[in-house]
């Protein structure tokens, strides 16, 4: 293990190689996780330099392997409850857990990560005149009285419940926000994003997408929590990245919140019966209890994003199911095969 002088030189020599390639320096906190990483290889294609950033506590090396010779991209482990300088233009903070089984596993550095990681991030931000863009989430809405959620609603939230380590932290870290841009003039932007999937999620990740998929490729049963009727309305990852890339450029009067998502809603039920018919699974539906505080009902208006970014998603849950079960397909069969090397 590094003792915390030697991490500080290797962040000055760093920042000096940076510094010297004059151009702009992105940093993606939670950049070896699903959505961070393909965020990563968007930056790199329009040809900035990016930090990826990430304690690889749920994100994976594997993510970002294949950016790791890219001239352009650098990764430093860390966690952002620890302050940490940087040489920035602009900062993406994704750094959070997003499965409720990862987010519930340790509730306080779930919380500590929110609040203190966003504080950090914004101070940061502040000394260097950063953009800043927070992953926020419709989960700020909690169990929504409102249908379909509008930014101006102000929730339903549990503060105490086993989702409020997430809710809460999230809402402070708007919060937080807010403060900075309004007592510091932080460029601010937050984007509330609804349920997004694609590949690269973990298969243990635990959320339903990835969960379905693995459990009918490998015939496993699929797990319902509930009746299946609540209902969640899911964003395909390519079109998810291009509303955080829209968002980062708006004018700097724009901050948000804004709602990003796809407003097409499905039942749970529904999304099952899907996976299964596109996968051509065996697999049995059984039912499990349903989780504490599981919102009913889930689905953006995405009004201000169309009308202030110019953004929709385009890729239907058909497609991008399609797109994910390829994924997840390739991921199984390689780990067979790797079994079958072993043995
Ligand atoms: P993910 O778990 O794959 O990615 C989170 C990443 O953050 C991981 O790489 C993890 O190792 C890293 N991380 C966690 N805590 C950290 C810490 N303290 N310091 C440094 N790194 C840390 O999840 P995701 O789906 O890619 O979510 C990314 C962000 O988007 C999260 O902030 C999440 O709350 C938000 N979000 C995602 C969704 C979604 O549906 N995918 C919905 C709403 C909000
Ligand atoms: N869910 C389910 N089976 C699973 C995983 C999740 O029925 O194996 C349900 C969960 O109870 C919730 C919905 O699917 O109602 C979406 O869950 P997820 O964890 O993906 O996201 P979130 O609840 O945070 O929106």
């Amino acid at each position: 293990m590094r003792c915390p002088h030697e991490v500080l030189i290797a962040i000055r020599g760093l920042n000096t190689m940076l510094a010297n390639l004059g151009s702009k320096r992105i940093l993606v906190t939670g950049g070896a996780g699903f959505l961070g990483s393909h965020l990563c290889e968007a930056l790199l294609r329009s040809g900035h330099h990016v930090i990826c950033l990430d304690n690889l506590s749920t994100g994976l090396r594997r993510n970002i392997e294949h950016l790791t010779d890219t001239e352009h991209f650098s990764f430093i482990k860390h966690d952002i409850v620890t302050p940490i300088a940087l040489e920035v233009d602009q900062i993406f903070n994704l750094a959070c857990p997003a499965s409720p089984p990862h987010y519930q596993a340790d509730p306080i550095h779930t919380t500590k990560t929110s609040v203190l990681g966003s504080l950090n991030l914004l101070e940061l931000a502040r000394r260097r005149n950063a953009r800043f863009l927070q992953a926020s989430t419709s989960e700020v809405y909690g169990d929504p009285n409102v249908h379909p959620q509008v930014e101006g609603y102000w929730g339903n939230v549990n503060p105490f419940g086993p989702r409020a380590c997430y809710d809460e932290g999230k809402r402070c870290a708007e919060t937080l926000c807010f403060d900075y841009h309004q007592r510091h003039g932080v460029e601010v932007k937050i984007a509330r994003i609804f349920n997004t999937y694609g590949p690269r999620m973990r298969p243990d990740d635990g959320r339903v997408v990835s969960n379905f998929i693995v459990q009918a490729l490998k015939g496993d049963d699929i797990t319902i929590y509930g009746d299946g009727s609540q209902t969640r309305s899911f964003c395909f990852v390519d079109d998810l990245i291009d509303g955080f890339l829209c968002l980062m450029a708006s004018p700097a009067s724009f901050t948000g919140p804004v709602n990003l998502g796809n407003p097409c809603e499905f039942a749970i039920g529904e999304l099952a019966e899907q996976v299964i018919e596109l996968t051509g699974s065996r697999s049995r539906i059984v039912n499990h209890p349903l989780p504490t505080d599981d919102p009913r009902q889930r689905c953006p208006n995405i009004s201000l994003a169309m009308r202030e970014l110019g953004w929709q998603p385009r890729v239907t849950l058909f497609e991008g199911l399609g797109r994910t079960i390829r994924h997840f397909d390739g991921l199984l069969a390689n780990a067979a095969s790797k079994l079958v090397e072993v043995a």
